[in-house]
């Protein structure tokens, strides 16, 4: 890179912004402008490292116009967010030079997570006009949240949902890649990455419970489940598969259960031959977005037959998450263990497909072993969502699905039914593979919670 020319573009990229923080308006011509000095300032930032990189700018001069900038209404959104952001970061690196290699992973996920949350908020701000939301402590409470991604007992979706106004599966599932370096091993483009993991969660909607915070939920406790040893036999790119695929898997969902679909011949039934319709269009929405839309390809830096298996490994534990397929997939798992043991790596290629399977499938089921203050909302949310669809069929005139009456099924219930027939025995084969203890106690807890809600419910009945 010439330095001269560089240093010419980039002061009047900074006048630019100077100017448009004061008059708050900017062409594409003038956006495309700044965007292309920060992409080639960043490629400074890899090549030759921040302090190189700051001696050849005045960061002091250029960081008061980006912040500024970066909260005017008429604020481009694109590719520029990400970039800006982490033009801003550039004057706290290398002050972290006398701390531990812990503390520096942490300022370096402390930085990202800021990035994230700045770029999500830029672009709300950007589509409402307002930028009022674009505020720093926010950023910091998403961050103070996110440090426990690793762990079962602490990590609160629910807090995560509301501090980060809607967008915690983005930031969820940026915290989730940094934990396993897959920015690093695959050289994801950051900004593509980022906005396919907005535009995921932009297709959840809003039921009560296949909703968003719900994927969030799954993909976190996949990326836990992974690290505490289901995972232990993935390569890179299987952990990158499982972990897209969790975010993915209900994508979409209408709320309404495969035999609703079926039986009203709603459209995706009838395009998906009544075969598990709902994970059809979960696993068909996923890829649709990536290639779609460029700018949404996380895909963009793997080779060809590496996106072809990526492809293939998330559209398989997609269609396994269909409930239909719960009990072969779970003797199968168990005539696995039976035959070949607990160690993945000595099985074939059949098994170690379904062992992936198995575990979003598990991620799936195991809300109900969170801390009960967590695992109680998720157990009224689903028991809504399915009361809506009793709703529904009342009103069309169709008999009734199972556990969808809301006058005759008690939350409580259908949730010590499930825990125990579904969960435990499930529980009770992973539990061959790694230490379910804590998944066990949290069930129990959440069992014993809701054995005394029956019996306060049966007592009222006798009344
Ligand atoms: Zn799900």
């Amino acid at each position: 890179m010439d330095e001269e020319w560089f240093r010419k573009d980039y002061e009047r990229a900074v006048d630019l912004m100077n100017f448009v923080r004061r008059h708050g308006t900017m062409s594409q011509l003038e956006a495309d402008f700044i965007s292309e000095v920060l992409q080639r300032f960043n490629r400074l930032l890899d090549t030759r490292g921040p302090n190189e990189a700051k001696r050849s700018i005045d960061v002091r001069r250029s960081r008061s116009s980006v912040d500024g900038l970066a909260t005017q209404p008429s604020y481009n959104p694109g590719e520029m967010d990400y970039q800006l952001q982490r033009f801003i970061n550039v004057r706290d690196d290398g002050t972290s030079e006398s701390t531990t290699p812990h503390e520096q992973r942490l300022e370096r996920f402390r930085k990202l997570v800021h990035a994230v949350s700045f770029s999500l908020r830029a672009r709300k701000a950007a589509r409402n006009r307002k930028a009022a939301s674009a505020s720093e402590p926010q950023s910091e409470e998403v961050f103070n949240l996110l440090r426990f991604i690793n762990s079962w007992h602490d990590f609160n979706v629910f807090a995560l949902s509301t501090v980060s106004g809607g967008n915690e599966l983005e930031l969820t599932a940026t915290a989730v890649f940094h934990e396993h370096n897959l920015f690093e091993i695959f050289s994801l483009d950051v900004t593509k990455t980022v906005n396919y993991f907005h535009a995921v969660s932009k297709h959840y909607r809003k039921n009560p419970y296949h909703n968003s915070v719900h994927a969030t939920d799954v993909l976190q406790s996949t990326h836990v489940l992974i690290t505490s040893g289901l995972g232990e036999f993935l390569s890179d790119l299987e952990k990158l598969a499982v972990l897209l695929a969790a975010m993915v898997h209900d994508i979409g969902h209408l709320g309404y259960n495969n035999p609703f679909l079926v039986d009203t011949k709603h459209d995706l039934a009838l395009r998906y031959n009544d075969q598990s319709v709902n994970e059809h269009y979960h696993a068909c929405l996923a890829f649709q977005i990536m290639h779609e839309d460029p700018s949404c390809d996380l895909t963009s830096s793997l080779t060809e037959n590496q996106s072809k298996m990526l492809r293939k490994i998330v559209v398989d534990i997609v269609l396994k998450t269909d409930m239909a397929v719960h009990f072969t997939m779970l003797n199968s798992f168990t005539e696995y263990l039976d035959n070949y043991g607990a160690n993945v790596e000595e099985w074939d290629e059949e098994g170690r497909t379904l062992a992936r399977a198995m575990i979003v499938h598990t991620a799936d089921l195991t809300n109900v072993s969170r801390p009960t203050h967590l695992a109680t909302q998720w157990g009224t949310r689903v028991v809504d969502e399915m009361w809506r669809q009793g709703d529904e069929e009342k009103r069309i005139g169709k008999a009734l699905s199972p556990l969808c009456d809301r006058e005759t099924t008690s939350v409580a219930s259908a949730q010590v039914g499930f825990s125990n027939f579904i969960v435990k025995p499930l529980l009770e084969q992973v539990g061959r593979v790694m230490d379910v203890g804590f998944l066990n106690s949290g069930v129990d807890a959440y069992v014993a919670h809701y054995e005394a809600e029956l019996a306060k419910e049966q007592a009222t009945d006798k009344k």
